[in-house]
């Protein structure tokens, strides 16, 4: 359909390589163009008021929800992600609304407790297809969401659906069809997906950092140990001898995440020009590498980082007594349903039923995981409760 015109014309002033609607390869169900938004614009607020972004805010990142209001949870993770990418975008004249859609969308997929839910959850399901939190990212948004008259999932864009995708084997990919079809080809996504990836990079290794401090997990000696910390901790320390603690964190925290990001805009710009004027998103497609990338220094001391992250916060036993708890509390959940579905609530049983005709082997356990999938930490704890707890009664 024809665009109004007055329609501010965003694709007019991206750069060739960025990705445009006009060249969108358009939703899975056809749906006339909004009249005042850019079709990423809709998918991003489509996100926005999506039941599962909400959800985000119960979910843990590295901390479960409910140790503390003051760290990081997946919601307020997507939002900085979102942050960081928009402002890159607009440096290097990307789509910032695509970019910034993927931000949102990435970890909607994500199970309660973290990455040890998700691994709980995948070890459940090892007879029955898996589970992978980025998959079940892209079924959020092409089927869970349920809140359209005349489809299921949030119908967005083909760009936005294949930017959440980050990873996928080579059987899924066959699976899923179009979406994956990059996989298969060993084709690049867009750039806005390339960078709303390396977002999601710097804000966990620099949020993580704030956080592990604060929870006391990590000490401010042992991340001098990291280059990447050190040099901008010396640096604050010599020009705020007397500052709290607690700004000098924050104020090496910010400086980290300023020099990786101006890393990247400058390495990427520098690719990005030496490609020439008639590159353009196709080509960018057909590229061997990706064209957003951190310099290879960069890159290393960020591996540096990672490293140091694992070992020490993410491997501490704090974490690991927290994540150990969770994993049990979603192997019980994901059991109990298994023998049981009448435990189930009433809407899931019946999706369950609905699954089962589609698939016999995989259909009840698919059904299961996107139950379990769906739940706030807190529900989780409380679910548990509610079946196994003697004396609770709801
Ligand atoms: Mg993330």
């Amino acid at each position: 359909m024809a665009r109004k015109q007055n329609k501010f014309d965003y694709d007019a002033q991206l750069a060739p390589y960025a990705a445009r609607e006009s060249e969108s390869r358009g939703r899975r169900h056809t749906e006339s163009s909004p009249n005042y938004r850019g079709e990423y614009q809709r998918d991003r607020d489509r996100v926005v008021h999506s039941a599962a972004f909400r959800r985000l805010e119960y979910k843990t990142q590295v901390f479960v929800n409910h140790e503390g209001d003051m760290f990081r949870t997946r919601l307020t993770h997507s939002l900085e992600v979102a942050q960081i990418g928009r402002s890159i975008a607009r440096v290097l004249r990307l789509n910032e609304d695509l970019t910034e859609a993927i931000a949102l969308a990435h970890d909607l997929g994500h199970t309660p407790f973290g990455h040890a839910g998700q691994d709980a959850l995948n070890a459940c399901m090892k007879d029955y297809g898996g589970f992978e939190h980025n998959l079940q990212s892209l079924r959020v948004v092409d089927e869970l969401e349920e809140r359209y008259a005349e489809f299921s999932g949030l119908n967005l864009s083909y760009e936005t659906r294949e930017g959440i995708l980050k990873h996928c084997s080579a059987n899924n990919a066959k699976k899923l069809g179009d979406v994956a079809e990059r996989f298969l080809k060993k084709r690049q996504p867009t750039l806005e997906a390339q960078l709303a990836n390396l977002a999601d990079e710097v804000a966990y290794n620099n949020h993580d950092i704030d956080d592990g401090l604060r929870a006391g997990l990590l000490t401010i000696a042992q991340m001098c140990e990291v280059p990447l910390f050190a040099d901008q901790y010396e640096l604050v320390r010599q020009r705020y001898p007397d500052l709290a603690e607690r700004r000098i964190i924050h104020e090496v925290v910010r400086r980290m995440i300023n020099r990786q990001v101006t890393d990247l805009i400058d390495t990427t710009q520098a690719t990005l020009s030496a490609l020439g004027d008639d590159f353009d998103a196709e080509a960018i497609r057909a590229a061997k590498a990706p064209c957003v990338a951190f310099s290879e220094e960069m890159a290393r001391q960020n591996q540096t980082l990672k490293q140091f992250l694992r070992r020490n916060l993410y491997e501490h036993y704090r974490v690991r007594r927290m994540t150990s708890k969770a994993a049990r509390v979603l192997e019980a959940l994901f059991e109990a349903f298994m023998s049981d579905p009448r435990l189930l609530p009433p809407e899931t049983e019946a999706k369950l039923a609905a699954h089962e005709k589609i698939s016999a082997k995989n259909g009840k356990a698919r059904a299961v995981a996107d139950y379990v999938a769906g739940m706030t930490d807190r529900y989780a704890f409380r679910e548990y409760e509610r079946l196994f707890t003697p004396g609770e009664l709801t």
